[in-house]
């Protein structure tokens, strides 16, 4: 049997909780994908996870399957919407953050350079009934954010596809469009409540290095989210929104 992997020290340090997220348990009939692509289903299976309400009309493109936020995380992610916040999404892709936002938070401007996952967001977020509540913006993040106003700031930025967990460490340079610090920066000028939703293997003294960006340094609050048994991503949150 292959030795269990430790983590450093120094990683496991960084981080102050560790989140386990309970699965939607289902029985699943593998092949049953509806003409999904041999990439796809796996993540098919797994559907029910992404979304509760899948079965009621969900839409999503094969670049919305590797790239959604599971709910139940993005449910947890919503917890730190305080009174009246305004979130900014600026990577909504197929909505699955924007969803859980709006039913926790004030108001979300959902923003994506893509007029169809816009579109697919918009319909997802019809199905659960938080539709008014998200104003979707067709556009380029980095663009718009200097004339962005809001409460919170969300990203999830492309991690470069499902090939990032190849690599033994994931460095803040391979997020597009722009590497991880021009993105932090963007949305630092809007807010310092920034949540960022990471790879599993993210370079974590880099994302530290991101709080120091501010004088003094942010609040900092590194949060590792397991589905299933399964580290799906890490959640950084930064400013107000950072347990002490
Ligand atoms: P991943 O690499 O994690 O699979 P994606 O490539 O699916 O991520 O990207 C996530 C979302 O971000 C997509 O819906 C994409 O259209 C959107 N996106 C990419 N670049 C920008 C940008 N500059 N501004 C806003 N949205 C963007």
């Amino acid at each position: 049997m292959a030795p269990k992997r430790r983590r450093s020290r120094k990683r496991r340090k960084l981080f102050k909780r560790r989140v386990k997220v309970k699965a939607v348990p289902r029985a699943e009939e593998p092949g049953d994908g509806e003409g999904v692509s041999p990439m796809v289903e796996k993540y098919w299976l797994q559907r029910f996870n992404l979304f509760s309400k899948y079965d009621e009309g969900i839409k999503m493109d094969e670049e919305g399957w590797f790239s959604v936020t599971p709910e139940e995380i993005a449910a947890r992610q919503a917890d730190r919407c305080f009174g009246g916040a305004v979130v900014i999404d600026g990577f909504t892709g197929v909505g699955g953050n924007a969803i859980q936002f709006a039913a926790k938070c004030n108001h979300v401007i959902a923003i994506d350079i893509d007029p169809k996952k816009i579109e697919m967001a918009r319909n997802n977020a019809s199905i659960y009934g938080v539709e008014e509540y998200i104003d979707f913006l067709i556009g380029d993040f980095f663009q718009l954010a200097p004339f962005l106003k809001g409460d919170i700031v969300f990203l999830s930025p492309p991690w470069g596809g499902p090939t990032y967990k190849l690599r033994s460490t994931y460095t803040l340079d391979l997020l597009k469009p722009k590497d991880g610090y021009s993105l932090f920066q963007a949305a630092q000028n809007i807010t310092p409540n920034i949540m960022m939703y990471l790879p599993r293997n993210v370079d974590l003294l880099q994302v530290e290095q991101l709080s120091w960006l501010s004088s003094p340094p942010l609040q900092i609050q590194i949060e590792e989210n397991v589905l299933h048994g399964y580290v799906k991503g890490i959640t950084v949150y930064f400013g107000d929104i950072a347990s002490p």
